[in-house]
């Protein structure tokens, strides 16, 4: 089986982001990128899939711009063979992203394509169920297992209900959460190595995709402070609290 494995580079989940001062959106300049985390798992499954045998080849593309390429490195060097890199500096919203993906997966070809359940700076969960849309295809979203079985994928998702096992036929779309797996750490032996796979670069007029934007975001502000709390001197002093000043919900 042949997987496409669809990645966003990101702000680094664990820097400390700003606000631009005009609130027209977050201030990125100079800040840490990297790999999306729920792209970053869903590498890892697709790799650990061939390393069973159920993958024959994993390609990784990504679209944005020239750095992407890094979190494409990592790809590279966590497993995949080769990656595709759509160049544009324009921001691009995920219906855009899943057409551009659809003209991808009808020159690749492959049998499943994952993408993360949700990029962590803009936070959709739009693009897997677009592009599942596009190409009429059936999708099992937020997926915390796969397994393949035959001509088929069985996905189990965590509902709220308890887990559910879903079974796709290929061609498929699976959007991965994060219980799936826990990425390996790369080395750097195989980063040296993922300099010699290969990375095609098209621009996006190459595809002759449409990316205008149809949402305009108006403003970005800071989450309202918490009030600081308050020490009280006894238990009893808190159950007087809690009962008489605590917004409290009975289930
Ligand atoms: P979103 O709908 O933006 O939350 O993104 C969900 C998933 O779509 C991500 O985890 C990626 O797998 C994929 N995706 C979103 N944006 C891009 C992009 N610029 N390039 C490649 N894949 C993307």
């Amino acid at each position: 089986m042949k997987v496409l494995v669809a990645l966003k580079h990101v702000v680094d989940p664990y820097v400390r982001i700003r606000i631009k001062s005009d609130e027209s959106n977050v201030d990125l300049a100079g800040l840490k990128h990297s790999i999306n985390p729920f792209c970053e798992i869903a590498v890892e499954e697709a790799v650990k899939m061939k390393e069973k045998g159920d993958v024959s080849e994993i390609v990784t593309v990504s679209i944005g711009g020239q750095s992407i390429q890094e979190s494409l490195r990592k790809s590279l060097a966590m497993g995949a063979d080769r990656s595709v890199h759509i160049q544009t500096d324009e921001p691009i919203e995920p219906l855009s992203v899943a057409k551009i993906l659809a003209k991808i997966i009808d020159e690749e070809k492959p049998d499943a394509v994952m993408l993360g359940k949700q990029s962590i700076d803009g936070d959709n969960n739009q693009t897997p169920q677009m592009l599942a849309a596009l190409l009429g295809w059936p999708q099992a979203t937020f997926a915390s297992k796969i397994f393949k079985e035959g001509d088929s994928v069985l996905v189990e998702r965590e509902v709220d209900a308890g887990e559910e096992t879903l079974k796709v036929s290929l061609p498929c779309i699976i959007s991965t959460d994060l219980r799936l797996n826990e990425p390996r750490n790369v080395t750097l032996p195989n980063l040296m190595k993922a300099k010699q796979k290969p990375i095609d670069v098209k621009s996006i007029d190459d595809l002759g995709v449409d990316i205008t934007a149809r949402t305009k975001l108006l403003k970005v502000t800071e989450p309202a402070k918490r009030a600081s709390g308050i020490r009280v001197s006894s238990v009893d002093e808190l159950v007087e609290k809690l009962k008489n000043e605590a917004k409290v919900v009975a289930s």
